[in-house]
């Protein structure tokens, strides 16, 4: 039996090539790897030697020669293909091991150069993968060093790998291929074309254009688990994820992440980021039960506690502004499951010493002045999966500004409501259809999410209040769609809410603004809906 073996990552190779060479496996290799099992004192075959042809133009041409091609394709059942290797004096390659230059790892390095990433498009050995794997009958492709145990069980307990394994491994071969170039396809889509500097600069639209790319993902690392303990999960990343997004944080302390961290994280990152006043967001099961903008992050985390005491327990709270000494001793007094800040002063770090289960992770904020989404650190795209398919939109980016909103009652708000409209608007867009948040004040006075029904979520979010014992006289309550009927408004005026916001947009619009009128509240329409699914 003959084995060929070529591999950028040498981790595991020595090792396995000493043992396929105690099974009396015939040794071949390219120069890098021929050198590495050289030196520990195995019998190796250069393939430029099988070949009679050097390896050339700098290693883009070792093994692409049907002296190799020929070994890992003929099909050993039919006669005329043995004959034909007879002919030309090529033995066949019954193992193939190989894996590929390092693209993946080249492009996300800060500072690539095109011509960086061009060197590491491997061609050779993507092109023997195919081939052997192509040919799984006969030969066994192995792409990584994952694999080597059970090749290496089998040959030894059988003499020769099975169909079953053999198969196994050529699926897992071609998986790593398309793998290898949607790495490459999407590097190269992202590139812009300057002429003059083509071959040194590392293009910064190609970064601008990541987040709205083919969708290809690296993987960070396994988790646990899923949703459910039953479930198995990992965490992938954008291969150029954008500034200021949860998965570029550093985990400073704490257990290792969850699956249900890691998603309601996001909830509260996403949300934090979107405020420039010091702002604070408490979430639990992906819903905020707590948001303030104050005058630090200790007030703003008063007063989006405040919200909902009970929900906030064992919730994953974010900042935007760093958390120092005071706010952490203040935190601390709750469960906290993550916390997460652009930066944690030294006291802080010192209080969270002794809490050595919070999770804190450090996240930069993206820089002031992006233009793009993908600067502003937000996605592009929005995937769901459903049912043997995927939904794709463009992500919920839309910002609202005080010259949208267009008031429809007699009554107009204040100045001070407006600035709460606005708060409360921002909020609603991060809670869970139905959403109706209640404000004053630049907090959430009461937060109805994830309800069938409007109604309900108004309903909700008021004895929510009252369990916390805030008032919602003289609030501001945004409804993340329109109200169908006059009947979700009353609700909320019931409640206390003096000034509406909503998109509007209902066939029944008027009877609903003649309901705000009679009651005497302000209401604007902001003319764009938030549904969040
Ligand atoms: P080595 O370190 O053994 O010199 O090189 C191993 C690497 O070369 C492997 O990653 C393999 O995929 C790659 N390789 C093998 N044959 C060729 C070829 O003909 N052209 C190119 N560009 N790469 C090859």
């Amino acid at each position: 039996m003959n084995a060929l073996l070529s591999v950028s990552d040498k981790t595991g190779i020595v090792e396995f090539a000493q043992a396929l060479h105690a099974l009396g496996i015939k040794l071949l290799s390219t120069g890098g790897t021929a050198k590495l099992l050289a030196d520990k004192g195995l019998p190796v075959t250069e393939v430029a030697e099988v070949t009679q042809f050097p390896e050339m133009l700098d290693g883009r041409v070792k093994t692409l020669h049907p002296k190799v091609h020929g070994g890992l394709l003929a099909r050993r059942e039919l006669p005329e293909h043995m004959a034909a290797l007879k002919e030309h004096g090529i033995d066949t390659i019954d193992l193939l091991v190989v894996n590929l230059y390092p693209f993946e790892s080249t492009v996300a390095k800060a500072g690539c150069t095109l011509a960086d990433a061009i060197e590491n498009i491997d061609i050779g050995g993507p092109a023997m993968v195919r081939s052997a794997a192509k040919n799984w009958k006969d030969v066994g492709v192995l792409t990584d060093a994952s694999q080597y145990p059970a090749v290496l069980a089998e040959l030894q307990a059988a003499g020769k790998l099975s169909d079953k394994l053999r198969f196994a491994l050529s699926v897992a071969a071609f998986n790593r291929i398309a793998q290898y170039d949607g790495a490459i396809s999407d590097y190269l889509s992202s590139v812009t074309f300057e002429e003059e500097k083509l071959s040194e600069t590392y293009v910064p639209a190609r970064a601008q254009f990541a987040g709205q790319s083919n969708g290809i993902f690296t993987k960070v690392q396994d988790l646990r688990y899923g949703e459910n303990a039953h479930q198995q999960a990992a965490l992938y990343r954008d291969l150029h994820p954008a500034p200021g997004s949860l998965v570029t944080g550093e985990q400073l302390q704490g257990k290792e992440l969850s699956y249900n961290n890691i998603a309601d994280a996001d909830a509260a990152w996403e949300c934090v980021k979107s405020f420039e006043a010091p702002a604070c967001v408490i979430v639990k099961h992906a819903n905020p039960c707590g948001v303030a903008v104050g005058l630090d992050a200790l007030d703003s985390y008063g007063k989006a506690f405040q919200t909902d005491p009970t929900s906030a327990f064992g919730g994953i709270i974010a900042f935007n502004r760093a958390v120092d000494g005071k706010a952490a001793q203040q935190i601390s007094k709750q469960f906290v499951e993550v916390l997460m800040a652009p930066d944690f002063t030294a006291e802080a770090l010192e209080v969270f010493k002794a809490k050595a289960n919070v999770r804190l992770l450090k996240i930069a904020l993206p820089a002031h002045g992006g233009t793009t989404d993908w600067q502003r650190g937000r996605n592009a795209m929005d995937a769901k999966r459903i049912g043997s398919g995927l939904l794709l939109q463009t992500a919920d980016n839309h910002e609202l500004s005080l010259t949208d909103l267009k008031v429809v009652t007699q009554k107009q708000p204040t100045l001070e409501e407006m600035e709460d409209l606005l708060f409360a608007w921002k909020v609603a867009k991060y809670v869970k259809s139905n959403a109706i948040v209640f404000c004053k004040g630049g907090m959430t006075m009461g937060v109805g999410a994830g309800q069938m029904s409007r109604l309900d979520s108004a309903r909700i979010a008021s004895i929510k209040a009252s369990h916390a014992n805030l008032s919602l006289q003289g609030t501001v309550v945004a409804s993340d769609a329109f109200f169908p009927f006059r009947d979700g408004l009353d609700v909320v005026v019931d409640a206390g809410a003096t000034c509406v916001i909503q998109p509007g947009g209902s066939m029944r619009d008027n009877e609903v603004i003649d309901a705000a009128n009679e009651r005497g509240v302000a209401m604007v329409f902001s003319g764009v809906r938030h549904f969040r699914h």
